[in-house]
């Protein structure tokens, strides 16, 4: 069964001498998907993780494995990314000139295809292309780093967005990224979102993964 809403871990967090424990913590206490965030220090500054650890936590884990691509020339690894096991392959408009062909790309390696666009980036970059989108990514910060603070001004691009899919009655995911914490995942969820992307709320909530977690959800439950 699979939650009206997404909460996805965001592997970037994680102790990584402890990366089992802590993906095994993740899916006892109901997270939906695993978010990797694959940095190349060249798109964004820092350099993370690459088809090699994807293939590791795929090792590890049940659970899709959503895979944001913050590359220069993504068409480059996709298939790469698809054979380690992704389940979802996002990448940015900023680095996709052809990016209709690239999102066909994506589904025909047998992942869904999502879009994400930058916050100084505007919606009109994706509009073209959100009927060949089963997932769309909107970021609440600038990329590169996790533990970063949350743009309030991102709230109504995802509304902005909301409004665009259920104009075209896309059934697209509509997921959130940065900074999202109990505090800021309602405001996102009642922009349209339905998939948050969490890092530093999961991973270093000071009662542990699970704690985070529940928490996360109880936000979503507008219980907290
Ligand atoms: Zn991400």
């Amino acid at each position: 069964m699979t939650n009206k809403y997404i909460v996805a871990a965001s592997i970037l967090s994680a102790d990584f001498l402890r990366l089992k424990e802590s993906i095994a913590e993740c899916e006892a206490a109901g997270a939906d998907w695993i978010h990797v965030d694959v940095m190349d220090g060249n798109f964004v500054p820092n350099i993370t993780m690459g088809p090699f650890l994807v293939a590791t936590f795929k090792r590890a884990t049940q659970l899709p494995l959503d895979v944001h691509l913050m590359i220069e020339k993504p068409e480059r690894y996709l298939e790469a990314f698809a054979k380690a096991g992704a389940s979802h392959l996002t990448v940015h408009v900023e680095t996709c000139p052809q990016l209709p062909e690239t999102l066909k790309q994506i589904r025909s390696l047998g992942c869904l295809a999502g879009v994400t666009l930058n916050p100084a980036t505007p919606v009109s970059t994706i509009e073209p292309v959100l009927h060949l989108a089963d997932l769309v990514l909107v970021l609440s910060v600038n990329p590169g780093f996790s533990g970063q603070t949350f743009m309030p001004e991102t709230v109504s691009k995802v509304a902005q967005i909301r409004k665009k899919l259920d104009e075209i009655h896309s059934s697209a995911y509509l997921e959130v990224d940065g900074g999202i914490s109990t505090e800021t995942l309602p405001k996102m969820k009642d922009a349209g979102a339905n998939a948050f992307v969490s890092a530093t709320a999961i991973f270093k909530y000071p009662k542990g993964i699970e704690a985070g977690i529940n928490a996360l959800r109880m936000s979503l439950r507008g219980t907290q």
